[in-house]
């Protein structure tokens, strides 16, 4: 048998790391379409309210002002109608392309007015919630630059103050956000990771179990290597707790699950999906392989547990998908079908639902 990791507690099911990021790329273009949405509406609004301004915006400025915010309009909605069809690298400039746009009327005005400042928040804080780190200090860096640009140019030496006080300002809020959003995948891997645990064994849980076996499968039929599951359960397993008490019970439970982690590869997946049922997971396995790995760890609790409190046997029920029609519950089933096999021809053994008698 191959040795695996001691203990190994459940990142093996890797659980939804790929949905989550999915969801993430989600929540970027729903938040990024609202912006865009509400800086195109404010910038229209206060355009048009213009008049009431001391040094009201100049034609030029007031045609760029709805030319740009009637294209900040357009593009969120189609990040909100058809996120689909916005590429994330498209999205990842998105917040530079908005700070560039804030700032062209207003370089045109040369006379900034403290909207642009204002806005210009938005970018760096969108980037630094939804985005990559890297990307919202890229962010802020073209939020500088543009900024830079324009201050200098509408106002000589006091623009210069102006831009130190935003871009400082920018990159408190850059820092600020960008924390919180590490903060908040720190704990959404934490719940997700605890979500998907046995707090006895340490193993991935019946929901993590789910997950992995749909993964895999799918990965199956995509033209991948067949899979196998094995389906574990101890025998007699009441009498442990009647004779000996539930803390041994469980001791007994913490002990098998570290035993069948050392029993299998990295790759595999272990879990507890039941009181005192696992399973194994097992990629690239055709019948005669699991079969075998099934045997083998059928004998080696059998030895190894003789040392224990009290000493297991287990009846292992093993299926295997070669064709792509097998789905997930097929295999469960045929498993299952298999353990009962086991147990009914004495326990102790491998059974499979085709084999009456594989030992
Ligand atoms: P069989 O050979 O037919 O599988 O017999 P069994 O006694 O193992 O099966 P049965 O389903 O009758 O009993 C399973 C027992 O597993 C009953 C329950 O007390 C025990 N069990 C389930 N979960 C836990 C747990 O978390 N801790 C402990 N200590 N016992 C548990
Ligand atoms: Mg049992
Ligand atoms: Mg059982």
């Amino acid at each position: 048998m191959n040795a695996g990791e001691a203990g190994r507690p459940a990142r093996r099911g890797e659980p939804g790391e790929a949905r989550d990021r999915g969801t993430e790329q989600w929540a970027a273009r729903d938040v990024g379409g609202w912006l865009m949405i509400a800086a195109g509406v404010l910038v229209s609004g206060i355009t048009a309210l213009s008049d009431l301004r001391h040094e009201p915006f100049q034609p030029t400025t007031r045609l760029l002002n709805y030319l740009l915010s009637g294209l900040a309009v357009l593009f969120g909605l189609l990040l909100l109608r058809a996120p689909g069809k916005v590429p994330s690298w498209l999205i990842n400039v998105l917040p530079s392309v908005a700070a560039i746009m804030v700032c062209i009327p207003t370089a045109v005005d040369r006379s900034p007015s403290p909207l642009g400042p204002l806005l210009l928040t938005w970018p760096v804080a969108f980037a630094a919630a939804v985005l990559s780190k890297r990307t919202a200090w890229i962010t802020l860096g073209v939020v500088a630059l543009a900024f830079g640009v324009l201050a200098s140019a509408a106002r000589g030496v006091d623009g210069l103050v102006l831009w130190v006080e935003v871009i400082a300002s920018l990159a408190v809020v850059c820092w600020m956000v960008s924390r919180l959003q590490a903060q908040s995948n720190r704990l959404r891997a934490a719940l997700a990771s605890l979500a998907r645990t046995d707090p006895l064994t340490e193993l991935v849980n019946r929901r993590g179990f789910d997950e992995a076996l749909a993964r895999e499968h799918s990965r199956h039929v995509r033209g991948g290597p067949p899979m196998a599951l094995l389906l574990i359960d101890i025998d007699h397993f009441k009498q442990v707790n009647d004779s000996w008490g539930h803390q041994v019970g469980d001791q007994t439970l913490r002990q098998l699950g570290a035993l069948l982690s050392d029993g299998f590869r990295p790759m595999d997946v272990i879990g507890r999906i039941g009181g005192e049922e696992f399973g194994v997971l097992i990629p690239d396995s055709d019948p005669d392989h699991a079969l075998a790995r099934a045997q083998e760890i059928c004998d080696a609790v059998r030895t190894q547990t003789r040392g224990w409190a009290h000493p297991i046997t287990v009846s292992v029920g093993v299926a295997a998908s070669l064709d792509t029609q097998t789905s997930p519950e097929d295999l469960f089933a045929l498993a299952d079908a298999g353990l009962y096999t086991a147990k009914a021809l004495g326990r102790d053994r491998v059974g499979t639902a085709a084999t009456q008698s594989p030992r």
